[in-house]
């Protein structure tokens, strides 16, 4: 009988520009653990990162309580989760130990779920971080690669990226309020304007369009958002500098990754990501804020580290 099960997930992005809510993408930058062993009764977390113990609040808790719920699972469960992705900052790290949960729930009572229950029980997680349900980063962190999540009901497709598509991404040091992502949902405009409605969409669609014919200056050229970044730039120091320099270095294109506040640069393989990646912090240093810079690629999806 299997007794302890232990998964990684990956970082991911989410929205890539005009996608908001309904692209991710993974990403090979960081990666969360989660080790699930099977105990008498109820639910416990051990961590020494700074995340919430309560089940009801820590994502992959809630994930653990709602699949044991819908599966009639009478036993406890401990969760180790070692964090290797900063909680916060835009990059999935909540999503991530939701989705490495999810798996690892799935693995070690042989549910055999399919990739869209997998999302969906992850996704249920987010709730804990969000305040909402969404789906676009545990997509990502659970399938790998490029996803489009379509809800109503939850259907997600998933696209294997061009080999030659890298990213430059920035962490900024700064203080971020807590359930950030509720706080960033809050500034979105409740209606847009028909002109930014085409032009996002259009973005959007090229987006798709450059990931199926593995056209990574299509992908990057295409990150364009009118609507949601506007918005939410003041959050973050130093943003149309960052973005003014990445451009300038050879980035193909720019914007908030998820939430915020890291920022995301697309270029391929024959960029120059070192001269991007600086780029990148001389913008974040006129704001007088330091950041921490990584070169990345997409990444797969949740693995179990057994098999
Ligand atoms: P991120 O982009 O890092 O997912 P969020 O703001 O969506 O950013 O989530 C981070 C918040 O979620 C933090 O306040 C953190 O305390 C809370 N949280 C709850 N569970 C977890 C978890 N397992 N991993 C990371 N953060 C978690």
């Amino acid at each position: 009988m299997t007794s302890a099960v232990v998964v990684k997930a990956p970082s991911s992005t989410a929205n890539l520009g005009p996608g908001f809510d309904v692209f991710g993408l993974a990403l090979d930058a960081f990666n969360d653990e989660v080790t699930l062993t099977k105990t008498k009764s109820g639910i416990t977390i051990t961590t020494e990162d700074n995340i919430p113990t309560d089940p009801e609040y820590n994502t992959a808790g809630l994930v653990v309580k709602n699949m044991k719920k819908k599966f009639n699972i009478k036993e406890g469960v401990e969760i180790k989760i070692k964090k290797g992705i900063p909680a916060g900052f835009g990059m999935g790290s909540s999503a991530a130990s939701a989705a490495a949960t999810a798996v690892a729930v799935d693995k070690l009572f042989r549910l055999k779920l399919d990739g869209n229950s997998l999302v969906e029980f992850a996704g249920s997680g987010e709730k804990a971080s969000a305040g909402s349900v969404h789906y676009d980063n545990v997509a990502a962190s659970v399938l790998g690669g490029f996803v489009i999540v379509k809800t109503n009901p939850l259907e997600v497709v998933r696209i294997e990226p061009p080999k030659d598509l890298r990213m430059c991404i920035a962490v900024p040091k700064i203080n971020v309020p807590k359930r950030k992502t509720k706080v960033s949902r809050g500034v979105i405009p409740k209606k847009v304007r028909m002109v930014d409605n085409v032009l996002n969409l259009s973005n959007a669609s090229t987006i798709v369009a450059g990931f199926i014919k593995k056209d990574s200056e299509m992908i990057g050229r295409s990150i364009r958002d009118v609507i949601v970044e506007p918005a939410r730039q003041h959050m973050i120091p130093g943003f149309l500098k960052v973005k003014q320099n990445a451009l300038k270095a050879g980035a193909l294109g720019v914007t908030i990754s998820g939430a915020g506040p890291s920022v995301i640069a697309f270029a391929t393989r024959s960029s120059d990501l070192k001269k991007i990646s600086s780029a990148i912090s001389k913008g974040f240093a006129s704001a007088n804020t330091e950041c921490k810079t990584i070169i990345c690629k997409p990444s797969k999806g949740a693995v179990d580290m057994k098999q």
